[in-house]
């Protein structure tokens, strides 16, 4: 029965070590469940605003040995995500240039 042997196949897959981030459909079933346990910004609630959260964020980036656990996990909106990675990672803020070349 195929469906049987994908299942056994994923459970041959697992348990996957603790830094590596999953992958496909796995990868967008965790996404969902993390933003299911946390669905709002938890930037925006700190600030007071309730905003709902769309990125599972990893509070210590992979890049730099942090887990892909729960525990290592918040859910921020796509504003406060940018601004977390930027913060992490050591980059200004991006600034959009309009045409007549002033940041918008
Ligand atoms: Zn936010």
């Amino acid at each position: 029965m195929a469906n049987q042997r994908s299942y056994q196949f994923n459970q041959m897959d697992y348990p996957l070590p603790s830094s590596k981030r999953l992958r496909g459909r796995r990868a967008v079933e965790q996404r969902i469940r993390r933003l299911r346990k946390e669905p709002l910004c938890r930037d925006c609630l700190t600030d007071g605003r309730t905003t709902e959260a769309t990125v599972p964020d990893h509070i210590i980036p992979l890049a730099k040995g942090g887990t892909d656990h729960d525990s290592n996990i918040r859910c921020l909106c796509h504003k406060c995500h940018v601004k977390r990675t930027s913060e992490q990672f050591g980059h200004r803020p991006r600034v959009n240039i309009g045409p007549d070349g002033w940041p918008i």
